[in-house]
C-alpha cells in the first residue's frame, strides 16, 4: 500500500510517499520533498497566514509531482491520500485538505485527515533507530510543549504541558529580543555556540513545582530586562545572553524529561518536534540518559521540523494500528485547535 502524506498547517508545505508492506513491518519512507517559507515570511518576522496559504497552494502540487517521480510511482498507484487536519492556521490547513480531497475524488481514492502533533510524535519511526513502545514523549515545537505517556499508536496520556509559551516561542521570541531574524531559535542555539552558559542568572520557572508542567513567559521578560540593562553593551554580550537562554530552556526541558521518566517508571525517552534538532538539548538529554542507563531517540535532525514524512508515517502507522478511518467522503473540515489527546480513542 502507497500512502501519500501532504502538510501544510503552517509555514512548510511537505509531501512524502510511504510504503506499507504488511500489518507488521514498519512502514518505509520511499521520496519526501519539502518548501520552507522561512525567507519569505523573514521580511515580516513571523508567519503572515494569508501568505503562507497562497504560497502552499504554489507549492503543493509540484512538490507532490516531485515526490512521485523520485519514488518513480504513478499517481494512479496511490492507495490513501492523508493530510494534516490540524492544528495550525485555518488557511494554510484548508490548502492541503482542499488538494488531498480533491486528489482523492478525482483518483477514487480514500483520504485520511491527520493530527499534526501525531505526526511530530511518531517522527523517530522514520529514522534508523526507531524507539519501542512504552516511552515518553518530550513534544517540543513552536506551538506545544507537552510530555506524554505513550503506550502505543494511538494512545496517549499528557503527562503535563507548558501553561504559557511553548519552548520552541521561548526561543524565538527571546532571539527576537536578541535582534535575531525568525525563526529565531536555530539562531540563537547558532550564536549560543560562542557563548557562555553562566554568564546570566535566568529564571527555570516551574523547576521544582513538582508537577511535570512548564513556564516560558516569564524567560522572555528577564531576557529584555537583562538586554535592557546592558543597553549599549548588548552587542558585545548577545551571545552569552543567548547561551544563557538557551541554557534555561533545555535545564528545565531535561529535568522534567528525567522526572517524568521517573514518575512513571519508563525507562525510554522520545523527543520530537523543532526543539528537538537543540544541540545542547540532545547532548544534555544523552548525557542524563545514560548516566542513568535510559534509553533517548531523536527524529533524524531534518525531520524535527515539519515535513510530509511524518504525515504519511502517522497515517501508516494508523492504519496498521486500526485505527484510521480513511474516507470517502470529500467534504472536508480542518481543526485550527485540536488537541492531541482527543484522538486518542
Ligand atoms: P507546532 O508543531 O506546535 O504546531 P511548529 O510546527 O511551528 O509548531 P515545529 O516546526 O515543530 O513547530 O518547530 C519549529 C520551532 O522549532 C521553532 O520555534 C524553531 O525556532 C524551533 N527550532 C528549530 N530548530 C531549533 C534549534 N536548533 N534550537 C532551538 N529551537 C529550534
Ligand atoms: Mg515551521
Ligand atoms: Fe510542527
Amino acid at each position: 500500500r502507497l500512502i501519500l502524506g501532504i502538510e501544510s498547517s503552517c509555514d512548510e508545505t511537505g509531501v512524502a510517499l510511504v510504503r506499507v508492506r504488511d500489518a507488521k513491518a514498519r512502514p518505509e519512507l520511499l521520496a519526501q520533498a519539502l518548501h520552507s517559507q522561512i525567507a519569505m515570511h523573514q521580511a515580516y518576522g513571523g508567519v503572515v497566514p494569508e501568505l503562507a496559504s497562497r504560497d502552499h497552494i504554489r507549492r503543493v502540487l509540484p512538490l507532490t509531482q516531485a515526490v512521485l517521480q523520485q519514488a518513480g510511482v504513478a499517481l494512479s498507484a496511490l492507495d490513501l491520500v492523508a493530510f494534516t487536519r490540524g492544528p495550525g492556521l485555518a488557511g494554510a490547513l484548508l490548502v492541503g485538505a482542499g488538494v488531498a480531497c480533491a486528489m482523492g475524488a478525482a483518483l477514487d481514492l480514500p483520504v485520511l485527515g491527520v493530527h499534526h502533533l501525531e505526526g511530530h510524535l511518531l517522527s523517530p519511526f522514520l529514522g534508523a533507530d526507531p524507539p519501542e513502545f512504552p516511552f515518553v514523549a518530550l513534544l517540543v515545537s513552536g506551538g506545544h510543549t507537552q510530555l506524554m505517556r505513550v503506550d502505543a499508536v494511538g494512545s496517549y496520556e499528557l503527562l503535563g504541558e507548558t501553561v504559557d509559551d511553548a519552548a520552541g516561542e521561548a526561543f524565538d521570541k527571546s532571539a527576537k529580543l536578541l535582534g535575531l531574524p525568525y525563526p529565531g531559535g536555530p539562531a540563537l542555539a547558532r550564536l549560543a555556540e560562542g557563548g557562555r552558559a553562566e554568564a546570566f542568572k535566568l529564571p527555570r520557572p516551574l523547576l521544582h513545582s513538582g508537577t511535570l508542567d512548564f513556564s516560558f513567559a516569564g524567560l522572555k521578560t528577564a531576557v529584555l530586562t537583562q538586554a535592557r540593562k546592558l543597553g549599549e553593551d548588548l552587542p558585545a554580550h548577545t551571545a552569552d545572553l543567548a547561551a544563557s537562554t538557551q541554557a534555561a530552556i533545555v535545564e528545565v526541558l531535561v529535568k522534567k524529561s528525567l522526572a517524568a521518566l521517573q514518575q512513571s517508571g519508563l525507562r525510554r525517552l522520545v523527543v520530537a518536534g523543532g526543539v528537538g534538532a537543540n544541540a545542547r538539548l540532545r547532548a544534555q538529554l544523552d548525557a542524563a540518559c545514560a548516566a542513568r542507563g535510559l534509553r533517548v531517540h531523536y527524529p533524524e535532525l531534518h525531520l524535527c521540523t515539519d515535513n510530509g514524512a511524518m504525515i504519511a508515517m502517522a497515517a501508516a502507522m494508523r492504519v496498521q494500528a486500526g485505527l484510521a478511518r480513511p474516507t470517502r467522503d470529500y467534504a472536508f473540515d480542518v481543526l485550527p485547535r485540536w488537541s492531541l489527546q482527543d484522538i486518542a480513542a
